[in-house]
């Protein structure tokens, strides 16, 4: 599988549950590395075009809006196997469905609320890390 990179972002009710540090300590005892890290407040063009896939769906209107609500955390994670790895930890997108200790079982509300993003295979997690970060951003982190 190889060393690989994804995009994990704490969505607007991660930040207001007041659980960034929690959900960062479950990537890091995991052996993720976080290699890029910024908070910032998604402009609608952002959340648009980060979530371009979904605009024909249904409940698009509803995901920027809850995406825009409020600051989010943006982080790049690098590990062996990363995007499964994140996938993993973040569980089922609906909560209901998520299985237990996983963080959307933890900590989400439903399945829009649902705390954390993760790229979910190699192509958009390149496409979904160069939407919000820059390579002077991004850094190079040898774990001890
Ligand atoms: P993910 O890869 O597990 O995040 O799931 P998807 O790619 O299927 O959906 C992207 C995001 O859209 C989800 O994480 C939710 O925030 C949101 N979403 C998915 N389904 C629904 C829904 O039925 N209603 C609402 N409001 N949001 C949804």
């Amino acid at each position: 599988m190889g060393l690989q990179r994804t995009l994990s972002i704490i969505k607007p009710d991660g930040v207001k549950k007041g659980v960034v540090g929690e959900i960062v300590k479950r990537f890091e005892n995991a052996g993720l590395s976080v290699i890029a890290m910024k908070m910032k407040t998604l402009s609608r063009n952002e959340a648009e075009g980060f979530y371009a896939v979904h605009r024909e769906r249904p409940f698009f209107g509803e995901l920027v809006e809850f995406m825009t609500s409020g600051p989010v955390v943006l982080m790049i994670l690098e590990g062996e196997g990363a995007i499964a790895k994140n996938r993993e930890l973040m569980g089922a997108t609906n909560p209901a469905d998520a299985a237990p200790g996983t963080i959307r079982a933890d900590f989400a509300t439903d399945i829009g609320e649902n705390t954390v993003h993760g790229s979910d295979a190699i192509d958009t997690a390149a496409f979904e890390t160069s939407w919000f970060f820059a390579g002077i951003e991004i850094n190079t982190v040898e774990r001890i």
